[in-house]
């Protein structure tokens, strides 16, 4: 069955840009929702048997909203880590640059994606099918390995991931997380990944350029 992995932090350690109350319901409230109402859905089915990721390519309706979900925070704990933010150094920062001419310009590039989202969804880095990075935008619970697109970092913008701490204000919750939380290694270690085929969704990526 599927497991919700542990928090890779404390909930008090995003404070004060995410603060514990906030990783308190987000993670035990609405991350966990997401599994309980996926395992319900599933029960007794031939989906019980498939992985998130095959969910995610192959599911339609509230099997695919509840999995791609349970992903989504999965890969946005991740996406974080106390301390974080501020520039990278050597590889990510080379790709950075040579993507979008400075981190200066890849920050605020996200953080307008981030801000103009219309409604509930995710913002991501994601490296698509011919190795281009790019910035993209997903309704709801949408996923970029739904087109094959390697997925190297998200942000939540949904309301329940900002409202407690920042009201309507999410210009604030973007910029927190751009300036003190943003984890790089994640980028690092799924650009990694995704050249050593590791990535599930880097198979296709690497047959696809070769
Ligand atoms: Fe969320």
């Amino acid at each position: 069955m599927f497991a919700l992995p542990e928090l890779p932090y404390p909930k008090d350690a995003l404070a004060p840009h995410v603060s514990a109350r906030t990783l308190d319901v987000h993670y035990e409230k609405h991350h966990k929702g997401y599994l309980e109402k996926l395992e319900k859905l599933v029960r007794g089915k031939p989906e019980e048997k498939q992985t998130l990721e095959e969910l995610i390519r192959s599911a339609h309706g509230p099997i695919f909203d509840d999995a791609a979900q349970v992903w989504n925070h999965n890969f946005l704990w991740r996406s974080m880590r106390p301390r974080g933010g501020g520039k990278p150094e050597g590889h990510v920062r080379g790709v950075l640059d040579d993507a979008f001419g400075s981190v200066d310009e890849f920050k605020r590039s996200f953080a307008e994606a981030a801000n103009e989202h219309f409604g509930s969804g995710w913002v991501w880095l994601v490296k698509d099918a011919r190795g281009r990075l790019g910035i993209h935008n997903t309704p709801n619970a949408e996923n970029p390995l739904q087109g094959n697109n390697v997925p190297l970092l998200t942000l939540d913008v949904w309301e329940h991931a900002y409202y407690l701490d920042y009201q309507s204000e999410r210009d604030r919750y973007v910029r927190g997380f751009l300036d003190h939380l943003l984890n790089w290694d994640c980028i690092a270690e799924n650009l990694e990944a995704a050249r050593v085929g590791t990535h599930r969704a880097s198979s296709s990526v690497e047959e696809e350029t070769r």
